[in-house]
C-alpha cells in the first residue's frame, strides 16, 4: 500500500469504504492469526520514573502521585493469578528507575520462569544493551516500546532525551538483535502529530517488521506539559491528527494490513475512551490480543499515566468470566499457551482435497 493510499484510508469519513477497511482487516486478521484472542496478564510493577516525558502521567515532575514499588512477592502472586487464571504471558510495565535495577529484574524475571511456561513480556521503558541482554539471558522473551511517534522532532519535543541515550528505534534494533520478540507503537492525536506523521509511523511498522503493535489514543493528563496547555502544542489545523476512536480504529486495520501476522492488542487506553464497546470493535478491525490489568487495585491508582484508565475499580470487566463471555459474543476463542507471534498463517479449516 503507498503512502497515498494509506493517507486516503486514514482521512476518509465514507461510511461504505469505512466498512470495506474494517472488512478487510477482520479477514487478514483471520487468515493470518485466526480466531483466538490471547490474553497478557499486565502488572504495573512501579510507577516510579526519572524520565519527563511531556504526555505521561508518572513523569518525575508530576509530584501529584505518590510513588510505588510493588514488593516481589506481590508480583509473583499476580503471575499465579495469571497462571490461575489460564494466561500464556505476563506483562511487566514500569518507568524507568535506578531502584530497578538490572540484577532485581533479572531474579524476577528468573523466579517468574520457574514457576510455569508462562512468556515474559518486559515493559521497563529504555534500557542499555547490556541490560537488555542480561533480562533476555534470565528468560525475558519479549519486549515493548513504543516509539511514539517516526517524526524525529515531535519526538524530540515529547520525550526530553538523556544526554547520550539511545533513540528508541535504535534500541529496537538492539531487542530484535538479542532474540526478543519486538514490540513498537504509537499514540493518536499527539498535539503536533500531522496526517503525514501517521503515515510513516504505519509504514514505519511495516519497515521494522515487529512482532507486535501498540496502538491507543493520546488521552491528555491535565499533570503533564502536553495536558496541560494542548493548544501550544498543535500543528496547524488542516495537519493536526484528531485524538478520536474513529481514527484509532482506522490505524489499527491499517497496521493489520500492513503487518498480517503481528499480535496487535486492542488498547486499554481504546477501552478508556469507549467503555461500553471500544475493546470489541479493536478486536473486529484488526487486533487479537487483550492485556487484563492485574495490577492489585490499590496500585492501579497510582499508575496513573493518563486518567480514568480503564479498569480502575475492582468491578472490571476484566473480571474473567465477563471478558471470556464478550469474547465468545464476537465470536472469538481465548487462545492457550504463550502465544508467540507466528509467521506462518493458522491452517485453513477448508480441506484442499
Ligand atoms: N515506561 C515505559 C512503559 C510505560 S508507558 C515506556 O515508556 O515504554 C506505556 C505507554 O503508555 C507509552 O509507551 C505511551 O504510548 C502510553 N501513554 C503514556 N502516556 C499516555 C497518554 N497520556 N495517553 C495515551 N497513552 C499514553
Amino acid at each position: 500500500m503507498d503512502r497515498d493510499e494509506l493517507l486516503h484510508w486514514l482521512r476518509t469519513e465514507d461510511r461504505g469504504a469505512l466498512a470495506e477497511l474494517w472488512a478487510r482487516a477482520d479477514s487478514v486478521r483471520q487468515a493470518h492469526v485466526g480466531p483466538a484472542v490471547h490474553l497478557r496478564g499486565l502488572i504495573e510493577i512501579s510507577n516510579r520514573c526519572t524520565r519527563r516525558c511531556a504526555y505521561c502521567g508518572i513523569n518525575a515532575t508530576n509530584h501529584h502521585i505518590a510513588r510505588y514499588d510493588m514488593p516481589d512477592t506481590a508480583i509473583l502472586a499476580c503471575v499465579d493469578r495469571a497462571i490461575e487464571l489460564g494466561y500464556g504471558t505476563v506483562v511487566l510495565q514500569a518507568g524507568e528507575s535506578p531502584l530497578w535495577s538490572r540484577d532485581r529484574v533479572a531474579a524476577l524475571i528468573a523466579s517468574i520462569k520457574r514457576r510455569a511456561e508462562l512468556a515474559v513480556t518486559l515493559s521497563l521503558g529504555e534500557q542499555d544493551r547490556e541490560t537488555l541482554r542480561c533480562w533476555r539471558d534470565a528468560g525475558a522473551d519479549r519486549y515493548l516500546l513504543r516509539f511514539e511517534t517516526s517524526d524525529p522532532e515531535l519526538y524530540a519535543r515529547i520525550h526530553p532525551r538523556e544526554p547520550g541515550a539511545p533513540d528508541r528505534l535504535e534500541i529496537l534494533g538492539w531487542i530484535k538483535d538479542l532474540g526478543y520478540e519486538a514490540g513498537g507503537g504509537v499514540m493518536i492525536g499527539i498535539p503536533g502529530q500531522t496526517w503525514d506523521t501517521l503515515a510513516n509511523d504505519l509504514t514505519t511498522f511495516e519497515r521494522l517488521d515487529l512482532d507486535m503493535i501498540g496502538i491507543g489514543p493520546f488521552i491528555p493528563h491535565p499533570d503533564t506539559p502536553l495536558g496541560h496547555d494542548p493548544t501550544a502544542w498543535r500543528a496547524p489545523v488542516r495537519d493536526q491528527v484528531p485524538s478520536d476512536e474513529a481514527l484509532v480504529y482506522r490505524a489499527l486495520a491499517l497496521a493489520r494490513l500492513l503487518c498480517p501476522h503481528a499480535n496487535i492488542p486492542s488498547t486499554t487506553a481504546l477501552a478508556t475512551i469507549n467503555h461500553r464497546a471500544g475493546r470489541e470493535l479493536g478486536l473486529q478491525r484488526g487486533a487479537n490480543v487483550l492485556m487484563p490489568n492485574l495490577t492489585p487495585t490499590h496500585y492501579r491508582a497510582m499508575y496513573d499515566i493518563y486518567p480514568a484508565k480503564h479498569g480502575l475499580t475492582a468491578d472490571t470487566p476484566y473480571d474473567s468470566q465477563h471478558l471470556r463471555t464478550r469474547i465468545h459474543t464476537i465470536g472469538r476463542t481465548i487462545a492457550t499457551g504463550p502465544g508467540s507471534r507466528n509467521h506462518r498463517s493458522p491452517p485453513s479449516p477448508r480441506r484442499s482435497h
